[in-house]
This record gives structure tokens, sequence and C-alpha cells, in this order.
């Protein structure tokens, strides 16, 4: 997945993180707001499609373990249109909406790129095949998909903060509540916890790994100027903490409940 270093520097990294270094652990991880009378959803996770692997897909128990209605969830926050973040809006077979009844928050340069003409051709590796037609089927048609530019307020107490590199329209989102801010970063870093101490790793599954590197820089210096607590979609548990800059590199604290 490093596509700049060697693969022993990788292991060494990964050693030094107390993970196995022959293979990486990936989560995908949905987050949920509670914000007063609704739930917001930030992305859908993989929706149990076959091509992420066994175990994933459990966002309904997921949410019932915690406590969450499915029926409660007015408004879906995407970050970006991989499949990891959106095939758990549509059933694996028949394309239907998992919530027909919540509105779906899309940044208009992602519905742009994924639905231009010739984008079914270019060749994205084995994780995003069929996805451009996919989302050609669902999410360009629904009506229930509101599209915005730039960085605003998305709902109130929730903006979207530019993040592209990792897919070309990516956002994350900045969630304020009396005066704690959280930074749910999206795919800003996909390695965690190792790739923090390794800001100028590339990965092949960055669409532009040296535009993925620069926004990872500029998002870590705000989350660690700002003080902001930080997650990602796929970052290990714990999975909430703070960043703090140590050279070139940044070094991740978890504190659950920041
Ligand atoms: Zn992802």
């Amino acid at each position: 997945m490093v596509r700049n270093v060697g693969v022993e520097q990788v292991k060494t990294a990964l050693r030094a993180a107390g993970l196995p270094d022959n293979q990486t652990p990936l989560r995908f991880i949905v987050m949920a707001l509670k914000l007063r009378d609704q739930v917001v959803l930030i992305d859908s996770g993989t929706g149990g499609h076959p091509i992420y692997g066994n175990g994933n897909g459990r966002l309904f128990e997921s949410m019932a373990a915690a406590g969450l209605n499915p029926k409660a969830v007015k408004t879906i926050l995407i970050s970006h249109l991989h499949g990891d973040h959106i095939y758990g809006l549509m059933n694996n077979e028949t394309n239907a909406q998992v919530f027909p009844d919540a509105e779906i928050v899309v940044p208009a340069a992602e519905l742009k790129w994924w639905t231009r003409p010739g984008v079914d051709a270019i060749d994205l590796g084995p994780t995003r095949k069929g996805l451009a037609h996919r989302i050609q089927a669902t999410l360009a048609t629904w009506q229930n998909v509101r599209t915005f530019e730039g960085e605003p307020e998305l709902l109130p107490g929730v903006r979207a903060v530019e993040a592209h590199g990792h897919s070309p329209g990516m956002v994350t989102h900045l969630v304020s509540s009396g005066g704690s801010q959280l930074l749910i970063s999206a795919d800003v870093v996909n390695l965690a916890p190792h790739i923090q101490t390794n800001p100028d790793w590339q990965l092949t599954i960055d669409q532009d790994p040296q535009m993925a590197v620069e926004t990872r820089k500029k998002i870590f210096d705000r989350a660690v100027a700002d003080k902001l607590a930080i997650s990602g979609t796929h970052w290990l548990m714990p999975n909430v903490g703070r960043l703090a800059k140590d050279g070139n590199a940044y070094v991740f604290s978890a504190e659950p409940g920041a």
C-alpha cells in the first residue's frame, strides 16, 4: 500500500506501532452524531460488500448496540464516494435505498467527478471496479441527495472542510459542540496509527498521492494548532484523540471521551 518507501521501512514502522509486520488491519467505521431530535451518520460503511472482506456490513447491529434507531437517521453526511463509505446506502443486489427517508449530503465535486464522461474506463484498482457505474445508478439520480460546494456549514455545528487527494472532492467534517471540536477526518490517513509518524508516505489507494500528502499535513497542522479532537474512518481503536507535532511527524494520543 505504500509506494514511495521500501517494504522493510514499512515493516519497521508497523512493529514500532505494536502491530504485526506482515499484514495491516483496517477498520471500517461509521460515525453517528446525536443532534437534538435526529441521528446523523457520517458515511455509511461498506454495506457488507464482499470486496471489503468478512466481518463488515454490521452497521445496523452496531447501531442497535449503541442504542441508536436507524429510523431516527434524518441526515447522512458523505465524505467521498468510495464504496466503503457509500455502499451502506444501497442494497448490494438491487441498489435500493437503505435510508430512503434521510437526506444524503454529498460534495458536489465528488458527484461531478464520478459521473463525468469516460470515468468508467479509468482503472482505479480492484476495490473501485464498477464503482462509478454504481454511483451513476444510485446517488446521481436519487431525489434525496443534496450537493454542496466548498466548506459550508452542512448542519448546525457541522462544517465541511475540504481534503482533496485521497479522492478528488473528499471533505472532512468538523463538529462543534459547546467549546469542543471534533474533526472526523475520513480518509486523510488510512494506515493508522503508523502513518501519523510518516506523513510523507504515499499510499497506492490515494487517487492523487502527492495531493493527499499535502492535504494530510494541512489538516493535521490545523488539528494541532486548534487542539481539535480527531478521528478517521479507518483508524484502529481507541480511535478518538489528539495529535501533537514531533519534528516533521505527528503523534496521535488516544483520548477516549475527548
Ligand atoms: Zn475509506
